[in-house]
């Protein structure tokens, strides 16, 4: 098995208003907005703020049957997800189901900036719903 964890991506955080969290987190906390999209698929859209080589991905509901409205009625506004990093997430996957780990997603699905991405439950990681993503060896960030 030569595919690892190679550290944390990022951490998600779910916001009822995207425009109002990013000048939260940049105008106030000091951070700097590094892009964002919108991923119709989803039903969300995100933008990225960070510094150094760390990330938060702000992401809120772009409709009211998404995975993010549904997290935000039930839990409100918060972190959502943990983001872990491997150099190649097939083999991850399945190193992680070959160990009994519960996946949301056994084979990869498009994550934002052509990154592929794959959920492990909450209930399999201790209440934290963990996103493992593969970025392409070009991608800057
Ligand atoms: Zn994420």
């Amino acid at each position: 098995m030569t595919s690892k964890i190679c550290g944390i991506d990022h951490l998600g955080v779910a916001v009822f208003d995207l425009d109002q969290a990013v000048a939260t987190y940049c105008d106030q906390l000091g951070l700097t907005q590094e892009g964002g999209e919108t991923l119709p698929e989803r039903g969300i859209k995100v933008s990225f703020v960070g510094t150094g080589d760390s990330r938060i991905e702000l992401l809120a509901a772009t409709r009211d049957n998404s995975e993010i409205s549904k997290f935000l009625e039930t839990r409100g506004e918060g972190i959502h997800h943990v983001c872990l990093r491997t150099d190649n997430i097939k083999e991850t996957l399945e190193h992680m189901k070959a160990r009994g780990a519960k996946l949301i997603d056994t084979t990869p699905r498009p994550g934002a900036h052509g990154t592929k991405v794959a959920f492990v439950h909450p209930k399999g990681a201790h209440g934290v719903l963990i996103e493992i993503v593969e970025k392409k060896a070009s991608a800057s960030s």
